[in-house]
């Protein structure tokens, strides 16, 4: 569907100058896990931490992308790879301006996301949040379990929808180990020695 006529424009301003005057290295925190695992939750926090030491972020949730953007989308498999596709595009261009941009979608192949990481480049981080089904079904924050095992939901996440863990994801977090404010810190820390807060006070 690509137009030939189309012709890339570089502008003056560049991701480096936008990334200086904000004082940080922009990335794409990728948070992957079941319905209920904790990715909302998780990057919510992270996100408020880092919009109080100064940072310049934007958070990228699932749900509310599908009420917009992605609006005309279910949940079959192609649906589910359209998303995630337009999805990437997106946090490419949050990227692209410079913001520390979080994203959380359930987002269950490796495929995809190996995808995602192809559109993003070299600051893709991807953050599995481990939390098995049963406990997800336990919290049910949504209600979405309890309506997925009567059957009333179909293509759900980790019942008749697969779920492919992360195999060597860059940040791993258990949420049966870890609460929601250490898993909050070990993220701060990752971005902290990778280089990407660059403001000299650790707030
Ligand atoms: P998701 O975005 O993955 O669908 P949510 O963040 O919406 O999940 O819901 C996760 C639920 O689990 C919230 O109600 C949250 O308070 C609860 N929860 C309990 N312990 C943790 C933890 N250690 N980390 C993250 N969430 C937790």
């Amino acid at each position: 569907m690509n137009d030939n006529n189309i012709v890339w424009h570089s502008h003056k301003v560049t991701k480096q100058d936008r990334e200086k005057i904000k004082h940080q290295k922009a990335c794409v925190l990728w948070f992957t896990g079941l319905s209920g695992s904790g990715k909302s939750t998780i990057a919510n926090e992270v996100e408020n931490e880092l919009f109080k030491r100064g940072y310049h972020t934007y958070l990228l949730d699932g749900d509310n992308i599908r009420h917009g953007l992605n609006n005309d989308l279910g949940f079959d498999n192609k649906s589910r790879v359209e998303n995630i596709r337009r999805i990437s595009e997106v946090a490419k261009l949050f990227l692209d301006s410079g913001t520390i941009t979080l994203s959380a979608f359930i987002s269950p192949f490796i495929d995809d996301r190996q995808k995602a990481r192809d559109i993003i480049g070299s600051d893709f981080v991807e953050v599995f949040i481990d939390t098995p089904f049963e406990e997800c079904a336990k919290r049910d924050p949504k209600g979405l379990y309890k309506k997925a095992l009567s059957g009333e939901i179909k293509n759900f996440t980790g019942l008749d929808s697969p779920y492919e863990e992360p195999i060597n994801p860059d940040i791993y977090i258990n949420t049966v180990k870890l609460d929601i404010k250490n898993a909050t810190t070990k993220i701060i820390v990752y971005l902290e020695e990778e280089g990407y807060l660059c403001k000299n006070d650790k707030g």
